[in-house]
């Protein structure tokens, strides 16, 4: 089993500890249930921007954006508010024969399947919020502080066991988002991917990453470049001034590159 799981791009290398506890407490017998469970982990860990300390949109709500991929098969939620754990909810919506279930029908669903309403609001998150609010009241225009904004802190994991390769990734979005925004992360080919090379998990600024597709560019550059001279083109080949992470996996091991700090951690077993 090989796996790889980032924090965030633009954390800090001190949080390297708290991936690798979530990397351990995640860790299960497949490449799905140990993506899945890293990164439940790492929702459940208040400092990361996905689950409990997610950020808080512009209206006070929170929605949250995940989505696995493994053995062909994607699930994922977008704009889902009032639950602890939205990779779970991801795993359940992947086995059915939808792909991607959003704001009040995938609360619907997580709630038909016993997710109970839970509020992932954190008193740090509030005080950001209120910075926020701040900085417009500045006179500042919303569209102009947007362009500023880089990722920061969505979680993601990739894993390999068997052969087989899973991508997990969960999110509260970017700073300063507007309600119903939804960035790369439950997007198939922009926040992840999963097939036969390999998996990959992206995070920064999700416009940026969606308009280049680059967790599928990644992936598609895997056979060519090797693993790690995939992820350094798709960072060094990133939308100018725009911060990008990627984590990898492939069937001789994991890699990453970031344009800024990123937090991570791995684990290979034999
Ligand atoms: N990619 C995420 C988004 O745009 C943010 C991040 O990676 O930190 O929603």
């Amino acid at each position: 089993m090989y796996i790889i799981a980032h924090g965030g791009v633009g954390s800090s290398r001190e949080l390297d500890e708290r991936v690798n506890a979530a990397v351990k407490e995640g860790l299960a017998d497949d490449a799905f249930q140990t993506v899945v469970g890293v990164v439940s982990a790492l929702e459940d860990d208040p400092v990361f921007n996905a689950g409990t300390g997610s950020r808080i949109r512009l209206d006070g709500k929170i929605q949250m954006d995940a989505a696995v991929m493994y053995k062909g098969d994607i699930g994922a939620v977008a704009a889902i508010e009032s639950v602890k754990n939205p990779i779970k909810v991801a795993a359940k919506v992947y086995e059915t024969p939808y792909v991607l279930l959003v704001s009040q029908g995938a609360l619907e669903y997580a709630r038909s399947k016993g997710f109970s309403a839970h509020d992932p609001s954190t008193e740090a998150r509030r005080k950001e919020l209120s910075r926020m609010h701040a900085k417009l009241h500045e006179n500042q225009e919303l569209h102009d502080i947007y362009k500023g904004v880089d990722g920061g802190d969505t979680v993601g994991c990739v894993a390999s066991h068997n052969g087989e390769y899973a991508a997990a990734v969960s999110t509260g979005g970017t700073s300063f988002s507007i309600k119903g925004r939804v960035g790369d992360s439950p997007l198939v080919g922009c926040g992840f991917y999963a097939d036969e090379y390999g998996a990959v998990v992206t995070t920064g600024k999700g416009e940026d990453i969606i308009k280049r597709l680059s967790a599928y560019r990644c992936y598609s550059l895997i056979p060519e470049m090797g693993l790690q001279g995939a992820c350094d083109m798709v960072v060094e080949d990133h939308i100018e001034g725009s911060s990008i992470g990627v984590i990898a996996v492939d069937k001789d091991g994991v890699a990453s590159a970031s344009s800024k700090q990123m937090s991570q951690a791995s684990l290979c077993m034999d």
